[in-house]
């Protein structure tokens, strides 16, 4: 099969050491000089660039978090003018502010070439009609794979979600050859296309990329027996980058890293420590060619783990173990982080009063879903049914504002939510 860039994603591995070293000392000079945050952290440690003399060298330095861009809303974060900047995304549902991250031009031709790479290792050539059903919006998802597609050569169908219907009828009328969805949207297609008595052995898919929620092994067979195709997962992180970070080649043994622009630990959520290579933990990840936006020791949150053995494709990039679950207490639904103390905030907002509440996640079919129960308060009680139907759908709505999703609201009565650890925690994920 195909590699992108064979220069790249074939380099000697002491090669890689010594140009991802050249460009972390480049990156922690250009945060030192413009971003504030990065200094005060530098300074407090007594920390200069200059004295990362060695790769190793990086974990003497502090951890950047979601919470810490989401202090720095909107531009804190930003590495050069705004004038530089040519395209800006933020993510929703993280606690308090949104996070934003910028784009500088020579960011957006990195990450269409990773992307690029991700799409070839999945065997996309310009031969291939590539239909994306992720979102295009302020998130990265839809874009990042988007322009990999166009730098290809391929050819792009930007439908985005939903119409399934629709989404059916073009992938047939257009010959589609490549889907780009989440997993769970994936099986959605498959259900329309029973329901329109239609085989997908009759069409003309090849390929799909999959990303954006957790999924597993049994999905995968799922996927490939219902759509006739060959699944493969990849690994997208806006804070990053977006889509284009790490995935799978046709052997299926992880997902290749572009290391050339990221480099990885992973740590032991605990303590902050770093395990050594194949151990699973929490992936660490700093960006080492970005302009606009670049972070140092950035806590994705992901359970993982890295392997540096060679692969038969040839590429001598690490690869990432599917990902295993959160580390933090973040919660994906539908692709979607989801922090469980956002939705107490809101209720909050909402009621006058610290609410008593619970998250429950669970699969019906392919999808996920989200009930947040409520205790019933005085602030939260009516007892007329029309009453408690309105506040309910009211709930709902700012909920799905705040967070992203829209959840099943639940009041249950007061008492029968125990914040014990234990028997009763914030978030039940009836999905594991
Ligand atoms: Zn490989």
């Amino acid at each position: 099969m195909a590699i992108y860039d064979r220069e790249a994603e074939q380099m000697d591995r002491a090669e890689l050491s010594q140009l991802q070293l050249e460009r972390l000392q480049a990156t922690l000079h250009r945060v030192y000089k413009n971003v504030k945050f990065y200094k005060k952290k530098f300074d407090a440690i007594g920390f200069l660039p200059e004295d990362c003399l060695s790769l190793e060298e990086i974990s003497r330095l502090p951890f950047t978090t979601r919470h810490d861009l989401a202090q720095a809303y909107p531009y804190e974060m930003f590495s050069v003018p705004l004038r530089e900047v040519v395209r800006i995304h933020s993510s929703t549902g993280s606690p308090g502010a949104p996070i934003v991250m910028g784009y500088t031009a020579r960011d957006l031709n990195h990450w269409a070439k990773l992307a690029a790479r991700v799409l070839t290792a999945a065997g996309v050539d310009r031969d291939d009609v590539v239909q994306v059903t992720l979102s295009y919006g302020l998130l990265t998802s839809a874009f990042g794979l988007h322009y990999g597609v166009e730098l290809l050569g391929a050819s792009v169908i930007p439908i985005g979600p939903g119409g399934t219907s629709r989404q059916v009828q073009i992938m047939r009328d257009y010959r589609t050859t490549v889907l780009i969805s989440t997993p769970g949207y994936a099986l959605v297609i498959a259900d329309q296309m029973d329901r329109m008595g239609m085989d997908a052995k009759n069409l003309f898919m090849k390929v799909g990329l999959f990303a954006g929620e957790p999924w597993t092994e049994d999905q995968r067979t799922d996927i490939e027996s219902r759509l006739f195709l060959t699944a493969l997962d990849n690994y997208a992180l806006s804070e990053a980058m977006g889509p284009g970070v790490a995935g799978e080649c046709e052997f299926r043994v992880g997902m290749h890293l572009n290391e050339d622009h990221f480099l990885a630990e992973i740590i032991d959520p605990a303590t902050g420590d770093v395990l050594p290579a194949g151990e699973v933990g929490e992936l660490v990840l700093t960006t080492i060619s970005r302009e606009a936006t670049p972070l140092v020791r950035f806590r994705t949150g992901d359970l993982t783990s890295l392997d540096y053995a060679p692969c038969d494709c040839g590429r001598t990039l690490a690869r990432l173990s599917r990902i295993q679950g959160r580390a933090d207490n973040v919660v994906v639904v539908k692709g979607i982080n989801i922090f469980p103390e956002r939705v107490g905030q809101i209720l909050a907002s909402f009621a006058g009063e610290e609410s008593v509440y619970q998250l429950v996640i669970g699969r019906e079919g392919p999808l996920d879903y989200l009930e947040v129960r409520i205790e019933v308060r005085e602030a939260l009680f009516f007892d007329k049914m029309t009453q408690q139907r309105e506040l309910v759908y009211k709930l709902s709505h700012k909920l799905a504002q705040g967070i992203g999703v829209t959840p099943r609201v639940k009041l249950v009565e007061p008492g029968s939510i125990q914040r014990d650890q234990e028997t009763s925690p914030l978030v039940v994920d009836l999905r594991t």
